[in-house]
């Protein structure tokens, strides 16, 4: 599948898992990975077991390209997993779709997971005939020789994951699942978000990246998943377990800025009231002489419209968002390729000529983009374009599941601020400030700020590609 030149950063993927013994789940699970399809457009896969059998369907593409109703009806049963990828390791290929599976002895083993382990080498290493070095498969593997080692034992599945889990190292969401129950753990740093909930009338139990997939299925939100906890969801109920050593939460930030659904709520806040506060906010820190506040969709959105609302700029419309253009498995030939940003975004002229516009944008990563953009607004008849940024200058690699390359490719750790107004074109830039950005999450909570400090709150593989430009230098 052909990535779209203008794709901005990667989310790391969305999980869902379903215990409900009285209904057929894989209705509900593709409903539910529908509600996730912004965090990963490359594959979806979803397993499901009646019990006895454990069956898998996982293909390249979007979950309504990979699922029809023959599909559905083949995966059969009352307990399930579903996942949608965007690689942040691994090639976009079918062997790296998820869930993987494996068969160890009576035991059928299938597991899905969002984030990114930082010591994959070194399990791996462990790790005798592994086929596969891609951190799902490596986590899939060590849990099923654990399985084999305890065969004896009842609690199979549960307690090898119990066990095996405290060596996994990084950013991890995890959905599991046996013939018979439901697993979901989530990393001890707890980088990326995962929620409990329950079905009305006492019809089972969800876990899902975001609520949002809580909404879609009409699931109650129960509670987050806690940073560390393994839950084991089967049919004496839901039980929570905490094999890892008591660490600090740092939650990403960017999951507030970007990644996650405005109309989802992780740990109590709303995503869209806090982009508002983080437009707010920027408003209160980098204040801009115009006659228009524009959002860049659709993530702009909401910051956009606190910082009109602050500044009493009027808020208009000045691009619309080509929804379907997507991600797709027509290669670009040049035509299309010259076309440019325009794939994506179209201006609205009528809205800009004349104007002078602050363009709020949630991110700036490599900086191609925003240039295009600039030069879009412009050429649609702008008189001056303000660029503002509803999160700080994002210079350091993320290693716990977001996909932006090495510092090479940071425009913000390769130039200075100013520099950086002269390379998009802008005639005046402001960014959100790192305690502006953290007050307007506004829940407390311990975050991951790394991109934008440096400070990794986790260990970083040593090895990685990303570090290679620093050892060079
Ligand atoms: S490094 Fe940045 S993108 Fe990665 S988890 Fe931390 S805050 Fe999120």
């Amino acid at each position: 599948m052909a990535r779209h030149p203008l794709d901005p950063p990667g989310e790391a993927c969305g999980v869902f898992g379903i215990y409900s013994p009285r209904q057929r789940v894989s209705p509900l699970i593709y409903f539910g990975l529908s509600a996730l399809q912004h965090r990963g457009q490359e594959s979806a896969g979803i397993a499901t077991s009646d019990g006895n059998l454990l069956t898998v369907h996982r293909d390249m593409g979007l979950v309504a390209q990979v699922f029809d109703e023959p599909s559905l009806a083949a995966l059969d049963g009352h307990v399930g997993i579903g996942h949608t990828r965007y690689s942040t390791t691994g090639a976009t290929v079918w062997e790296n779709s998820q869930p993987v599976h494996r068969q160890i002895g009576d035991t059928s083993l299938a597991l899905a997971h969002n984030g990114n382990l930082t010591n994959t080498a070194e399990l791996a290493e462990g790790i005798d005939g592994l086929r596969s070095t891609s951190d799902s498969h490596v986590m899939a593997e060590s849990i099923a020789r654990a399985v084999e080692d305890g065969r004896s034992d009842a609690r199979g599945l549960e307690n090898a994951i119990l066990e095996v889990i405290p060596t996994f190292e990084g950013a991890f969401c995890l959905v599991a699942m046996d013939q018979g129950r439901l697993i979901a753990a989530r990393d001890s740093n707890g980088f990326r978000p995962l929620c409990l909930g329950e079905l009305p009338d006492e019809e089972g139990y969800v876990v899902a990246s975001e609520t949002a997939a809580l909404d879609l299925v009409g699931a109650r939100y129960v509670r987050e998943v806690e940073p560390g906890e393994v839950l084991v969801i089967d049919a004496s109920g839901v039980r929570s377990f905490h094999p890892f050593p008591k660490t600090n939460p740092t939650f990403c930030v960017f999951e507030y800025v970007y990644f996650a659904r405005p109309d989802t709520r992780i740990g109590g806040v709303s995503v869209h009231a806090a982009r508002q506060r983080m437009g707010v906010r920027l408003a209160r820190e980098h204040p801009a002489h115009a006659d228009l506040v524009v959002p860049v969709p659709e993530s702009g959105i909401p910051a956009a419209q606190g910082f009109s609302r602050q500044s009493g700029i009027p808020y208009g419309d000045g691009l619309v968002k080509n929804r379907y253009v997507g991600r797709t498995f027509i290669e670009p030939n040049q035509l299309i390729r010259d076309q440019g940003i325009r794939m994506k975004l179209n201006p609205i002229p009528e809205n800009l000529v004349g104007r002078r516009v602050v363009l709020v944008d949630d991110s700036i990563v490599r900086g191609s983009t925003t240039r295009k953009l600039i030069r879009l607004v412009r050429s649609a008849g702008a008189d001056e374009v303000h660029v503002r940024i509803s999160s700080p200058p994002y210079r350091w690699p993320c290693f716990y599941g977001m996909d932006t390359g090495d510092r090479s490719t940071l425009i913000a750790a390769n130039m200075e601020i100013d520099e950086i107004r002269d390379h998009i074109g802008a005639d005046s830039i402001g960014y959100l400030s790192v305690d502006g950005l953290v007050e307007s999450i506004g829940n407390g909570e311990g975050h991951c700020t790394a991109c934008l400090t440096g400070e990794y709150p986790a260990p970083i593989p040593e090895d990685s590609d990303k570090l290679l430009l620093e050892k060079t230098r």
